[in-house]
């Protein structure tokens, strides 16, 4: 009789994120995969000029450098002097920005940079500089953003950011269905939805009850993959 067939066990598939092979990238580098970014989601990027490199690559410049002196102002007038400078840069997140504590390192998204201009710049380095002296968004937190001069205002919507989550909704929440009374759209998973009526119609005009008269109609509906085909 064989013996059971003994299995070496795959190797891992989990890749270990490792702080110090993450290599930062270079302005230009950012903004030529922000670009790729949009063109891959099928975006007309063409409006912001990113072909400009040198354009570009002087206003971003910039603005980190202005962001230094902004910070230096900042711990001068706020902190006594007492922070360390972090090292600020640009990142490749849809919006906003993140401080890392271990490397004691401020990003800002560049494709929000591009296309908010510093005023929003300006909102997130704030915001990551309030990060440095409390970690949680506590009321300790904005107590500390308000005091520096933030708004506390969320970040902006960026071009990035829309098409990654049009992208999203139409990949795991193919069903669009909208109320034939409000007209308001909402997406599902499956299509189980169009057995729904619309929850506020309802409430509002039937107590709560469900009513034929506001079952939801379907949009349009993909599937998983035709909404892969068209996102290629
Ligand atoms: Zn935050
Ligand atoms: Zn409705």
């Amino acid at each position: 009789m064989n013996a059971l067939k003994r299995l070496l066990a795959p190797r891992k598939q989990v890749k270990k994120k490792s702080l110090s092979a993450k290599r930062e990238r270079s302005e230009l580098e950012l903004l030529h995969s922000y670009r790729r970014a949009l063109v891959k989601h099928g975006t007309d990027a063409i409006s912001l000029d990113l072909e400009n490199e040198f354009y570009w690559h002087f206003q971003l410049s910039a603005l980190i450098a202005h962001a230094y002196r902004k910070f230096d102002e900042i711990n001068r007038k706020h902190f006594s002097g007492l922070l360390t400078r972090p090292k600020i840069i640009f990142c490749n997140r849809s919006t906003g920005g993140y401080y890392n504590k271990t490397r004691h390192t401020i990003g800002i998204s560049i494709a929000m940079a591009v296309e908010h201009g510093e005023v929003e710049f300006f909102e997130t380095l704030l915001h990551e500089i309030a990060h440095i002296a409390e970690q949680s968004h506590s009321p300790r937190f904005y107590e500390v953003l308000r005091k520096i001069g933030g708004s506390g205002r969320k970040a902006p919507m960026t071009t990035l950011l829309r098409v990654k989550r049009d992208r999203f909704l139409a990949e795991h929440y193919s069903v669009r269905v909208r109320c034939p009374h409000c007209n308001k759209e909402y997406r599902y998973r499956t299509r189980r939805a169009l057995r729904y009526a619309c929850r506020p119609c309802c409430e509002k005009f039937a107590g709560g009850k469900y009513d034929e008269r506001f079952r939801f109609v379907a949009v349009t509906f993909r599937s998983r993959c035709e909404a892969d085909k068209t996102a290629t």
